[in-house]
């Protein structure tokens, strides 16, 4: 029988407005590499009945259920407890855990006290899971031929334990592992994909196809049974024939990772002048490890006198054209491309609005250029959206930009 996975969050930030819960996007996307779907996720206060209670209405529904936060040492986090009760455990200190938070607190010049100590609590019939993110370990339980899974409520923790120990396991029990491709698309909007990729061109209705859409990215996934193995691959194979250019990657990958990667394949080097994204392009790159190698620097040049003055766009240019347009879009990024010694330079200007517009110069109207040895492009974005979502689209179209001049695609 198929596994049945809920998950239960735990934390009363989650139910305030002030945290959003990033568990259950987290973990769907684990479980769909398995094949697996959530069926249920519960919210509950840092309340050790509200827990109890929804720990105890998971287990009676669901074949595994994973539990989140409140395994820290303060006196909001409950979990334990709630849990313990649910399943009759008792508490113990588990040393080797409370040993290794010691050293690692000697290691780090921290304050030791027994409170920290907490953290190593778990349920007595627990596998303790290690966390290589943080303090408080993951558990596993076996109870009435259910798996309990608790977890570390900090993201990066969450996600690090959920990886290490969870997913092993949960593969263990998962029936059949079904055929995955995931295509990263950058540049296309849901409605030109499924202008290019109608669905009644699809093999047939054994390949499931999802589509999940973000600023300037749509995410496809085709998935099968191992047997429905050939129509899989026609259904790939027809991905590919009507997108390829415009995937950037067939895994769980960042454009910026992919940029990164590319321009070190290739030996070059690039740099950015930035008006309305503000830094954002460059804060995408610097978030790759290793972009050190490729990229060189940045301007963000907002007012028109630090796109003179910085970037060496004339000022009889910017009179005349306007700074949203594309001879300054080009302007600059030759103009950062020379002062950086950059084999690439980038040139982002655009309106983001919500004020600014003008019927010719409506908000959303954004140019990019992209300048190296062999001449410049420049490329005209229309776009709706809030602020944020106008600058998001555009580093995102600006890093494609940077990635089909570097892989020769135009
Ligand atoms: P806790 O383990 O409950 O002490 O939570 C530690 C930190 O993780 C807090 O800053 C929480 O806001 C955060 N956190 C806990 N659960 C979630 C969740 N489901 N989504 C996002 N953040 C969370
Ligand atoms: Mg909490």
């Amino acid at each position: 029988m198929k596994a049945t996975v809920e998950l239960v969050s735990t934390g009363a930030e989650l139910l305030s407005g002030r945290t959003l819960n990033t568990h259950t996007q987290t973990l769907a996307r684990y479980l769909a590499e398995l094949g697996l779907e959530l069926s249920r996720e519960t919210s509950a206060p840092d309340d050790r009945i509200a827990i109890r209670d929804a720990v105890r209405d998971a287990l009676a529904r669901a074949s595994v259920v994973i539990v989140t936060g409140g395994l820290g040492p303060t006196s909001d986090d409950v979990t334990r407890d709630a849990v313990a009760e649910v399943v009759g455990a008792e508490i113990v200190l588990h040393t080797a855990t409370r040993e290794a938070i010691r050293q690692r607190y000697e290691r780090t010049n921290r304050i030791w006290s027994e409170k920290v100590s907490r953290h190593a609590l778990v349920l007595s019939s627990a596998d303790v899971l290690e966390n290589r993110a943080g303090l408080a370990p993951g558990e596993a339980i076996q109870w009435q031929g259910r798996r309990l899974f608790l977890l570390p409520g900090p993201p990066n923790e969450f996600e690090a334990v959920l990886q290490d120990h969870v997913m092993p396991r949960l593969k263990a029990v998962a029936d059949v592992l079904p055929l995955q491709r995931v295509f990263q698309v950058a540049g296309l909007g849901e409605s030109d994909i499924v202008r290019l990729l109608p669905e009644e061109e699809f093999p047939g209705p054994d390949v499931s196809v999802a589509y999940c859409a973000s600023p300037g990215l749509v995410e496809i996934r085709l998935s099968a049974l191992p047997s429905a193995a050939a129509v899989h691959a026609r259904a790939v194979a027809l991905v590919r024939e009507r997108l390829g250019e415009w995937v950037f990657a067939e895994q769980r990958v960042d454009l910026e990772t992919v940029v990164v990667e590319a321009l070190r394949a290739a030996g070059k080097t690039v740099a950015l002048a930035e008006s309305c994204t503000g830094g954002l392009l460059g804060h995408r790159l610097t978030n790759v490890p290793g972009s050190s190698e490729v990229f060189l620097g940045g301007i963000v040049a907002y007012a028109n006198a630090s796109k003179i003055r910085d970037l060496g766009v004339p000022a009889d240019l910017l009179e005349r054209e306007g700074a949203v347009s594309p001879e300054v879009a080009l302007a600059m990024a030759k103009g950062v491309r020379a002062r950086f010694g950059s084999d690439i330079g980038v040139g982002v200007t655009g309106i983001a609005g919500p004020s600014g517009g003008t019927p010719q110069k409506p908000v959303g109207l954004v140019y990019l250029s992209v300048a190296d040895e062999a001449g410049a492009k420049v490329e005209e974005l229309r776009m709706g959206g809030p602020r944020a979502t106008i600058k998001q689209t555009t580093s995102q179209r600006a890093l494609d930009m940077v990635r089909r001049r570097v892989a020769a695609v135009h």
